[in-house]
């Protein structure tokens, strides 16, 4: 693995924005102050330097907000006709596509995923907006069959909520918010999104493209602050009808006790310890760089990140040998360097969070076979991590059950395939897995038997919006794509019509 530090170039436009002097909310189409008046700072993590000042919204900056989504809920807004709500999500695609360069160089500051990766994330977002127009044309309820004697005519419409709180973590807020802003917009809905404190300028740019391209002003609002205070007032406001929240399983529990203020209904994507199952039949020319990229992708901050990797125990060592040579391609640099494949970690909170997991691992007996240390030299600065593989791993260590969040690995042996799914389903979460087989029965065997979210046969990672993607235990519940992501927009209404 080699490093590198030097002057990146950052495009002209992400620049301006960057130079900001604070980054203020967007309420009602208009760039404000934080009614204290008071700001955050956010930092580069490849560089540890503070990268800009958000305003600090609090209750005072969320009741505005909501107050702004609620009257344009109510507005012109609610007489937009599908077609038009399609054509603006088609029009925003068109000024995404414009202004794509501009907003991952923003991303890449702001939350350190390499911009070589960024580029690289295009299509889903294409696919994403693609997905939600086509939701905008497609809302229908039922005529239904009724034993109510006389000509009663009875059917079911399908009608937008209202205000949705959207609560956005940190590690891909670029992609993430359009999980919202796409539904929000394909239904007729309005919002107000809370990102997360460490990562909100793409959000806060994104909602000024939204209104150059035509999104009336109060239908997407940003209020940034911490989420013990924005992010827990927006949960328990009693005029937001459901929240739409991705984040971790902590967090999720508190946002179901402060929403039951108004018992409103939430679209819970949480955390994940997934499994990813490599069978003694694998491909490996596959499989290794498959569960490698699976875990080290975005620096090992994916929710469904395959951070388990189970290895049948006749190719431990080949798989081992094989995956530490995959490791030394690996390059970890400055989110901005073209030759990256690896950014640093968030911050410094959470690098100590994954050195401390190193340490729980190395105490609990397992092997650290790469990896481990704080990258120092020019990277020094950032919070830059050596992808860290973990070996001898069994599933009652800490490193096996929680969720570390960062780029570690765990290698755990099994014998045949009843133990593995055994194994797999021996977690609190349920939200992404995988299995490598060139045995199509053991790969169904494993599909059917692991209690999980989204599983993937020799590959790993996809998402199709039109598929979709969700959780279940405590990886949430609620989908991310598929008819069923609308149902978190739209209510059903019972219509019954005596001529
Ligand atoms: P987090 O839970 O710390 O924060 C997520 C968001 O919630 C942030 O905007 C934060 O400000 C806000 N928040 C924090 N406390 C709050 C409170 N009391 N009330 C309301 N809002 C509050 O998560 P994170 O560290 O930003 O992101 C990492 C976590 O997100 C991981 O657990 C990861 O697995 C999960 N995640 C899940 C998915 C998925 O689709 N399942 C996708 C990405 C990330």
């Amino acid at each position: 693995m080699t490093i590198s530090q030097q002057n990146f170039a950052l495009c002209e436009q992400a620049q301006g924005f960057l130079s900001r002097d604070v980054q203020q909310l967007v309420i009602d189409g208009q760039r404000v102050p934080a009614a204290s008046g008071q700001t955050l700072t956010t930092v580069n993590p490849s560089t540890g330097e503070v990268l800009a000042r958000l305003a600090a919204g609090e209750q005072a900056d969320v009741d505005r907000a909501v107050l702004a989504a609620r009257k344009a809920f109510h507005g012109p807004w609610s007489t937009w006709t599908p077609y038009q709500r399609q054509a603006l999500l088609t029009r925003i695609a068109q000024v995404l596509d414009e202004k794509f360069e501009e907003l991952i160089h923003i991303e890449a500051m702001d939350m350190g995923a390499p911009v070589s990766r960024l580029r690289n994330t295009k299509p889903a977002l294409t696919k994403m907006l693609s997905f939600f127009a086509s939701q905008a044309a497609n809302i229908s309820g039922e005529t239904l069959m009724n034993g109510i004697p006389g000509n009663v005519t009875t059917m079911t419409l399908k009608a937008p909520v209202g205000v949705i709180g959207g609560i956005i973590p940190w590690n891909g807020p670029l992609n993430s918010q359009f999980w919202i802003i796409g539904a929000v917009l394909a239904s007729g809905c309005t919002a107000v999104l809370k990102p997360s404190e460490d990562a909100s300028l793409s959000v806060l740019r994104v909602a000024e493209i939204l209104h150059e391209a035509g999104t009336p002003a109060g239908v997407v609002n940003v209020v940034t602050g911490l989420g013990k205070e924005a992010g827990h007032a927006l949960a328990a406001h009693p005029d937001v009808d459901r929240i739409a929240f991705t984040g971790s399983t902590e967090t999720g529990r508190r946002i179901i006790e402060a929403s039951t203020v108004n018992i409103k209904k939430l679209q819970l994507e949480l955390g994940g310890k997934s499994a990813d199952i490599v069978c003694a039949d694998a491909d490996l020319d596959k499989a290794v760089p498959g569960a490698a990229m699976g875990v080290f992708a975005n620096s090992g901050q994916i929710c469904f990140a395959g951070t388990r990797v189970l290895v049948q125990r006749p190719i431990v060592d080949e798989f081992t040998e094989r995956l530490l040579a995959f490791m030394k391609t690996l390059r970890v640099g400055h989110s901005l360097d073209a030759a990256a494949t690896l950014g640093p970690v968030i911050s410094q909170p959470q690098l100590d969070k994954v050195l401390s997991y190193i340490d729980v691992g190395r105490d609990e007996g397992a092997e650290l076979l790469c990896g481990g240390q704080r990258l120092e030299g020019e990277l020094e600065n950032g919070y830059f991590l050596e992808p860290s593989v973990f070996g001898g791993v069994t599933n009652e260590m800490r490193i096996a059950r929680e969720e570390i969040f960062g780029p570690v690995l765990s290698i755990l042996p099994f014998d045949d395939v009843d133990e593995a799914i055994a194994i797999a389903n021996d977690s609190e979460y349920g939200l992404g897995g995988a299995v490598w087989s060139q045995n199509l029965s053991s790969a169904l065997r494993v599909v059917h038997g692991v209690h999980t979210g989204t599983m993937w046969v020799n590959c790993y990672g996809y998402i199709d919006p039109l598929v979709g993607f969700g959780g279940t235990r405590l990886s949430g519940y609620g989908s991310k794509g598929s008819a069923a992501h609308m149902d978190t927009y739209l209510y059903s209404k019972s219509v019954y019509i005596e001529l």
